[in-house]
């Protein structure tokens, strides 16, 4: 998929509310899919930055995934964990609402899979009418166990969305950070505050994710990173909203500031369009 077409489709996504149902059910065609190996009994499986990542922790009893991008690309995510384990899923844990991560929901969840997410982010499901809302929610913190292993889900407050989790993976050194990091180029963080987000409570957000022990980050969309890619990341949102604070305590104009948001942060459309109104009034 071209890039202009992938930012119309996201836009569609975030910002037609309902209306994406049917946009997704339709299309878009499947992504082409490459599972990269983290650990043993961890995996990433991996697209051309949309839709989202989908994490893989094999266990003896069963496979837990976070994330599973839009509908059309489930049942090739299904052959992807074929091809590592003959276990069978388990469990998915949806790091937000947004469709690029939770659009397999429905199918998993009819071949018996439990769906996890942040109350909030089930909140969000359900005023976008989303099909597949998660049957599993908590409100801060909640393990699973499974076969013999686990993992933890934080819910630490708003970034993205206002529903976004971090996922856990003690024993392999790893977290998962759905859309509260997205780590290279085109992919400048995107606050969407219609769902709930924020540009002045995502550092803090983040800063409760830093604590947890890990060495690898598994970002919502782009490649594997470390811990010290997410310290820079964590250090382009304070960049970000201070420089959009200064230019409203400066009266800029919305031209302005999108210019400059496009020029130094490199937004898109999307980002426009989902963060700009609110960032101007979070941040005046
Ligand atoms: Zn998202």
């Amino acid at each position: 998929m071209r890039k202009s077409s992938i930012v119309r489709l996201l836009i569609a996504v975030l910002l037609l509310g309902g209306v994406w149902v049917a946009y997704t059910f339709q299309g878009p065609p499947a992504s082409k899919l490459d599972t990269k190996k983290i650990a043993d009994d961890l995996y990433v499986i991996h697209n051309e930055i949309v839709p989202g990542n989908t994490t893989v922790l094999v266990t003896t009893d069963g496979v837990i995934l976070v994330d599973d991008k839009f509908p059309s690309d489930v049942d090739n995510i299904i052959a992807e964990v074929k091809k590592i384990t003959s276990q069978p899923i388990k469990y998915v844990i949806n790091t937000h609402h947004h469709g690029d991560h939770s659009g397999g929901n429905a199918k998993l969840q009819a071949m018996g899979v439990q769906a996890v997410s942040s109350e909030n982010a089930r909140r969000y499901m359900v005023d976008g009418k989303q099909p597949g809302l998660t049957n599993i929610v908590f409100t801060e913190h909640m393990h699973i166990y499974l076969g013999g292993k686990n993992v933890e889900l934080f819910y630490y407050g708003k970034s993205h969305t206002g529903g976004d989790i971090v996922a856990w993976f003690p024993a392999q050194r790893t977290i998962a950070m759905g859309d509260m990091f997205t780590w290279g180029d085109g992919l400048p963080e995107l606050i969407d505050y219609s769902g709930g987000g924020s540009a002045k409570e995502w550092t803090r957000t983040v800063d409760q994710a830093l604590r947890l022990d890990f060495d690898k980050v598994v970002p919502g969309h782009g490649l594997m990173a470390t811990k010290a890619d997410l310290m820079k990341f964590r250090e382009s949102t304070v960049t970000l909203r201070t420089k959009v604070h200064e230019m409203m305590v400066a009266k800029a104009g919305r031209a302005d500031i999108e210019k400059m948001l496009r020029k130094d942060f490199g937004f898109g459309d999307l980002h426009v369009g989902a963060s700009l109104d609110g960032m101007m009034a979070e941040l005046r």
